[in-house]
């Protein structure tokens, strides 16, 4: 059972030592891994501005505008019970500067499970890693175990 301070992206620390500081502003998020665990913490923790902030600007939501976003994700918040994540692959950035990252999100809404495997692209724009795209399957729709695939076997 987690301790209450522990962090909601499942690191095993202290969520102050861990993903608040990315929250908070007072550093930017490392590597890629790193920032997409801030990211479901974010979730977890209905930290919505940080949601945006770490949108890359090639990101489609980008388009819809800030202020219609933070409405959509202030709605959801709370829809969910963020239960666990695991990473399971990682790639470093390519030529075009796209690092890819593989992960299994256990959720809940009320008692119904939403896991799902997700294979997002980052990039660096200067200041962070920021997140590009994702393309994600429920774990039901996947055949065998979903903590065994790799990037190289995910169904895209
Ligand atoms: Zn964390």
């Amino acid at each position: 059972m987690a301790a209450k301070d522990d962090c909601p992206c499942r690191s095993g620390r202290p969520y102050k030592a861990c993903c608040e500081p990315f929250h908070r502003g007072v550093r930017e998020a490392p590597d890629p891994e790193s920032l997409m665990r801030s990211r479901f913490a974010a979730f977890a923790k209905k930290e919505i501005v940080y949601l945006w902030r770490t949108l890359h600007a090639d990101h489609e939501d980008r388009a819809r505008g800030e202020a219609e976003v933070l409405r959509a994700l202030k709605a959801s918040a709370g829809t969910y019970r963020y239960a666990g994540l695991s990473i399971l692959d990682r790639r470093d950035a390519d030529e075009s500067g796209v690092a890819k990252v593989l992960f299994l999100a256990r959720l809940f809404e009320a008692n119904v499970e939403r896991s799902f495997v997700e294979c997002s692209d980052f990039k660096h724009d200067g200041n962070g890693w920021r997140y590009v795209s994702g393309v994600l399957k429920s774990v039901r729709s996947i055949k065998g175990d979903p903590a065994a695939l790799t990037i190289d076997t995910f169904p895209t």
